[in-house]
């Protein structure tokens, strides 16, 4: 449910408003919104609505269709940009990450961010926790990781995005990246969705490789009810019955959710697909398909990398897929960033 407020709604009227939804047991998050502001309630009845209706201040109340009230894309409304620094995802131009799956040592990650850099991508990619299959994996190396990242990241002038996987390494994590990634394994992990969604910085939400997409922007509705609206949803491919590839690369997923949402939605195409000369072709039909950036991985030497190498680009991999998307972006209207 969202709350509408009057143009004149002073802060007596929003006081009472939000004392309302708290003795529902409820949160509020007031925001900008046409030529007044709302308010969204995730989880509230009849009852509240009834409530709130009756108080001054209140315009009216909007009981959503979808269950995702608050990401949901409202033709009043353009679509939301978030920011990473003087990144903005969402806008005409397009947002490239690229970087190797896991931080692996200072000297790997360095060579990945200068070949990041040298192919003119926006941000550096990097796990230091690693959510693998197996315990035998190589599961990164934790906060060293997050150091080398972020230290990698300020030498070339790229931000930084790396996953978090636990609830309680939320805060280490936002010390060190400019974006938060919450990982497929991990969409449906309610605690963290909640611990992302009370921090100051943008999450970076991948869709869990069975998750449907009204799951997948029930997921971003917890972040952004939670109080971060500053989400970037990835479609990463889903599981099939054909192990020929990865995944499926869901690309009829992006003009939906952009129809659906108003969060900008990127591509990974390395998960999706699992082979590395698959990725420039998926990643021209991710652009193509409306998609506002990528997320690729790369890495300096993929035959000895410690985890996803044979999906990774080597760094003239990288070089030659940029050099290949300007076509594909401005036959859609986008650019790549100058
Ligand atoms: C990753 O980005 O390295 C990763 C683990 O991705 P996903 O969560 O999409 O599998
Ligand atoms: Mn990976």
């Amino acid at each position: 449910m969202i709350a509408l407020l009057h143009p004149e709604c002073n802060l007596r009227h929003k006081a009472g408003i939000i004392d309302a939804i708290q003795q529902a047991g409820l949160r509020a998050r007031i925001e900008p919104h046409d030529e007044g502001e709302r308010i969204g309630i995730p989880g509230a009845g009849e009852e509240l609505a009834g409530t709130l209706e009756a108080l001054p201040g209140v315009r009216g109340i909007l009981h959503q269709k979808a269950s995702y009230g608050l990401v949901s894309r409202l033709d009043s409304e353009p679509p939301s940009q978030p920011r990473v620094g003087s990144i903005r995802f969402g806008g005409p131009e397009l947002v490239i990450i690229s970087g190797p799956c896991a931080v692996e040592s200072e000297a790997q990650i360095l060579l990945a961010a200068r070949a990041a850099r040298a192919a003119g991508v926006q941000m550096l990619r990097g796990g230091a926790f690693k959510p693998r299959t197996s315990p035998y994996s190589f599961q990164g190396l934790g906060h060293a990781g997050l150091e080398l990242l972020a230290q990698a990241g300020q030498e070339v002038g790229l931000p930084v995005v790396t996953e978090v996987v636990d609830p309680g390494d939320v805060e280490l994590v936002a010390r060190y990246a400019d974006m938060l990634q919450i990982g497929a394994r991990n969409m449906q992990n309610f605690s963290l969705l909640r611990a992302v969604g009370e921090l100051g910085k943008p999450v970076l939400l991948k869709r869990g490789m069975m998750s449907t997409v009204k799951e997948f922007l029930l997921a971003a509705e917890y972040i952004v009810g939670g109080g971060n609206p500053e989400v970037v949803l990835c479609e990463r491919g889903i599981r099939s019955f054909d192990s020929a590839t990865r995944n499926i690369f869901d690309v009829t997923a992006i003009p939906l959710l952009k129809q659906e949402t108003h969060l900008p939605v990127i591509a990974d195409p390395s998960h999706a697909c699992g082979i590395r000369s698959l990725v420039p072709h998926i990643s021209r039909a991710a652009i193509a398909a409306g998609a506002d950036g990528l997320i690729v991985e790369m890495h300096p030497d993929p035959d000895q990398a410690l985890s996803d190498g044979a999906q990774s680009l080597t760094p003239s991999g990288l070089n030659e897929l940029m050099q290949s998307l300007p076509a594909v972006a401005g036959s859609v209207g986008r650019r790549l960033s100058s």
